[in-house]
């Protein structure tokens, strides 16, 4: 019956009867034949699925479900919805009206699986599922994603999905999540070949390092790091490094030198992770002597710091913050057998971390105060970040303490 009602103005000064079809109390809302819809092209009619109905009008159409109430959708959002295969796609039935977003250039309808977002610059595109979800959790349009320039398409490996949108983009494969990838970070992977490189999906959003300017986002088999100094480094190898304080640092915060020492680790494809971190009262080590620190002799105070290894695994290096070593240095990376490690003052540069892990790793001193490992004092540095060279990391990949991502 309802069907063949027509669209007609609403009564006046009369509540409308409870039996008016809600796609015409829709239309009435919205001002009727006169508004920008204009007149109807078809009655009312009942959708394949013999339960919502619809009207097209001039200028765009009015759906109704009972599960969701009449919407209107038009112009080119309804144009990509059409092109779906309205209800009937995954998108199923609006459960807005077209919308205009918050950041007030663009527009929207939210449908049952997912939504249409329009604006000028980038035309009507869907976006659906886990993919939605992560791009809602960012903030839509006015995260530094903005709008979406593809609808969900398959990746080439045919096992993921992804949208691009004009400041990014978001992957998800049933392994891994929806994630985003952006900027340089974006530029390196797609460069390697997206999913199908050696590093997979992403398997997080894009972080800061440490709570530095360093940004980092993880994949299934490396990392990709960027800075505005080192550019984007692809890191396919990392070390765990465990952190306990007899001393909290008073010259760097923890954050500042490890966010220093991944800076100068990624150079070399290397990824900094910092496991754990444990106080540690011992104030009968806390100005530890180190006798000679040469790489191979520990003293007898130096074998007690280091048997300190909870949580530590094999292979895994521990930096012990200390208020001073005796004699006087910024650390010492001499270290009982099995127990990789180095200890480090409290007032240590920002890059005595690194420098002293890098003995660990297998480095020597050299006379040059452009390179990390520097025997002249790494307050003496003089081009921050510090050079690493290729047979520098050659020795610390082959040391046996950094592992393949
Ligand atoms: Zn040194």
């Amino acid at each position: 019956m309802a069907k063949t009602v027509k669209a007609a103005s609403p009564p006046r000064g009369k509540f409308p009867p409870f039996h008016i079809h809600p796609i015409i109390l829709k239309y009435w809302s919205l001002g009727g034949a006169g508004s920008w819809l204009g007149p109807n092209t078809t009655p009312i009619t009942t959708c394949p699925d013999g339960v919502g109905s619809f009207q097209h009008y001039a200028n765009g159409s009015i759906y109704y479900h009972p599960a969701t109430g009449a919407h209107e959708i038009h112009g080119l959002i309804r144009a990509r919805w059409s092109s779906l295969g309205w209800e009937r796609s995954f998108l199923g039935y609006p459960v807005t009206d077209e919308t205009a977003t918050p950041d007030g250039i663009g527009r929207y309808n939210h449908f049952q699986g997912g939504s249409i977002y329009w604006s000028p610059a980038t035309g009507a595109w869907e976006v659906h599922g886990l993919i939605r979800n992560k791009y809602a959790a960012l903030g839509w349009e006015r995260s530094f994603l903005g709008y979406p320039l593809t609808n969900e398409n398959t990746t080439p490996d045919r096992i993921g999905r992804y949208n691009h949108f004009q400041g990014g983009s978001i992957y998800w494969s049933p392994s891994t999540g929806a994630w985003e990838v952006h900027g340089a970070i974006r530029g390196q992977w797609a460069a390697l070949g997206w999913e199908r490189s050696a590093l997979g999906y992403p398997i997080s959003d894009e972080l800061s390092v440490f709570g530095g300017a360093g940004r980092i986002s993880h994949f299934q088999h490396g990392s990709i790091y960027w800075s505005a100094t080192a550019a984007a480094r692809v890191l396919r190898e990392r070390v765990r490094v465990h952190v306990k304080c007899l001393e909290i640092p008073v010259s760097f915060t923890l954050n500042e030198q490890f966010a220093a020492m991944q800076e100068v680790y990624a150079i070399g494809g290397i990824r900094v992770d910092w496991a754990t971190t444990e106080n540690l009262a011992l104030p009968s080590l806390n100005d530890v002597d180190v006798g000679s620190c040469n790489m191979g002799v520990v003293t007898a105070e130096q074998t007690s710091l280091f048997g300190n290894r909870n949580f530590v695994g094999v292979n895994e290096m521990v930096a012990y913050f200390v208020r001073s070593t005796v004699p006087a240095l910024n650390g010492c990376a001499a270290f009982p057998p099995g127990r990789p490690g180095a200890v480090i003052v409290r007032s240590a540069s920002r890059w005595t971390l690194g420098h002293e892990l890098g003995h660990v790793l297998g480095l020597s001193h050299v006379s040059n105060n452009d390179r990390l490992m520097t025997g002249l004092g790494t307050f003496n540095i003089t081009n921050p970040p510090p050079d690493l060279i290729a047979s520098e990391i050659s020795t610390m990949i082959g040391s046996g303490l950094s592992t393949p991502l």
